[in-house]
């Protein structure tokens, strides 16, 4: 007898929500969809209401939730329309519910993934936002109350495949010695470092192996994503950031790899497609089928692998001393770079402006504790207006 899974998905509009999406359809037998949430894409919303009959649809957005709701009743669906940060928070966290793919982009995603997380639910993340800016208090919180978590990130996801069954935490317990955090190296890996102060926020966004937001691919662009990805393998796996090494690997085959001290090196392969590590994480401990076709070695034929170029990248480093740093820099760290990714996405400054506005922003405010997640947002709050104020004055 197969169990069914009640399922909320934060941010089902998205890359990530609508693969999530896509491999519930294969198993319809497996899954109910209680709740979806989006932030104002509420046409994209109508249609998923039609397929897959929530209970609740959460727009944050007010007016996209009304006109949601005047379609959802003009059809006669029963979907319930709700709006706002608490209905997000709200939906994570329904008695009913007990798995939830925390998809939204950005720290958007803290407070509803927080909530889940409090409420003991399988916590499917792909929010890597979350555990960037308040790593050891989310992960504290996910203990307390015996919440579940599994990786949806690839490399994460990777990772967590290649690490025996009974890693409770300490990597050295099992015998490992490092981590591979693998890295396609973006679409610029090649560029003339002159040529990058001229890129166009759809050259960024064109990522030569993964289909994603446009968030999302601007970090990888950057490498920012990586730093970020850096930042949430020392929380997911306890690991130290020297344990942690990022190998440029173009061909985004190998999703990341664990070597033990015996030599051996596990690795986890396939076609770069996130519907894997989704259908992974939906279906654990048991696979389930992902529509992800099989990997063809004797196409791929070859896989290399180099160094990071952290002179062509120093989003890379910035992301390495804001995790030594601690406290509230990684929260700093993620929102001057959300401000600096949305003003090069809207045309008001060059891409090579990315890392500077963060070192700038990391440079301005002042290294603080932080205990509770009103400390994470408070840091994050403050970050964004210190960005703000550096792209006023470079105007
Ligand atoms: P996306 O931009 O495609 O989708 C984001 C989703 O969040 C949409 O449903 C949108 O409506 C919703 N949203 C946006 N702003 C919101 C807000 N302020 N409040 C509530 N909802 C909001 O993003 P994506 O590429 O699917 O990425 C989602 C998350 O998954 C990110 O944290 C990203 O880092 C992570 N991730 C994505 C990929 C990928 O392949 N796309 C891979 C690994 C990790
Ligand atoms: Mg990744």
């Amino acid at each position: 007898m197969k169990t069914i899974r009640h399922l909320t998905i934060l941010g089902s509009t998205g890359s990530i929500g609508e693969s999530t999406l896509d491999v519930v359809m294969r198993h319809r037998d497996r899954f109910h969809i209680v709740a979806l949430t989006a932030n104002s894409s509420y046409e994209k919303m109508l249609t998923q209401c039609r397929d897959f009959q929530p209970q609740y649809a959460v727009m944050l957005d007010e007016d996209s939730a009304e006109q949601l709701d005047v379609e959802i009743r003009k059809e006669g669906l029963e979907t319930k329309v709700l709006s706002g940060v608490e209905s997000l928070e709200k939906v994570a966290s329904l008695s009913e519910v007990d798995t939830v793919m925390a998809a939204i982009v950005g720290a958007a995603g803290i407070r509803p993934t927080f909530a889940a997380a409090r409420t003991g639910k399988q916590v499917l993340l792909a929010n890597k936002e979350t555990l960037v800016m308040s790593g050891r208090i989310f992960m504290d919180v996910v203990k307390q109350h015996q919440a579940s978590l599994l990786p949806i990130d690839s490399e994460h996801n990777a990772i967590h495949q290649s690490l025996p069954h009974n890693f409770k935490g300490d990597l050295s317990e099992v015998g490992v010695r490092r981590i591979l955090l693998t890295a396609s190296g973006g679409p610029f890996r090649d560029s003339s470092l002159s040529s990058l102060e001229q890129v166009t926020p759809d050259q960024a966004c064109a990522h030569p192996n993964w289909d994603m937001g446009r968030k999302i691919s601007v970090d990888s662009a950057t490498m920012m994503n990586k730093g970020l990805e850096v930042i949430e393998a020392h929380w997911l796996f306890e690991a130290a950031p020297e344990k942690i090494q990022v190998v440029i690997h173009p061909q985004s085959v190998i999703h990341s790899m664990v070597e033990y001290v015996d030599g051996s090196v596990l690795a986890q392969l396939g076609n770069p497609d996130m519907r894997t590590p989704i259908a992974h994480a939906l279906g654990y401990p048991e696979r389930i089928d992902s529509g992800v076709t099989s990997l063809d070695m004797f196409k791929i034929a070859r896989l290399d692998f180099e160094a990071p170029d952290f002179e062509r990248f120093p989003c890379l480093e910035l992301a390495y001393q804001a995790l030594s740093s601690g406290g509230n820099m990684p929260a700093i760290l993620n929102a001057a770079n959300e401000i600096a990714v949305e003003s090069f996405l809207g045309g008001q400054m060059p891409f090579t402006a990315i890392p500077s506005m963060i070192e700038q922003v990391m440079q301005t405010i002042s290294h603080k504790d932080v205990k509770t997640l009103e400390d994470v947002l408070t840091a994050d709050a403050v970050a964004r207006e210190t960005a703000r104020e550096w792209l006023t004055c470079m105007a």
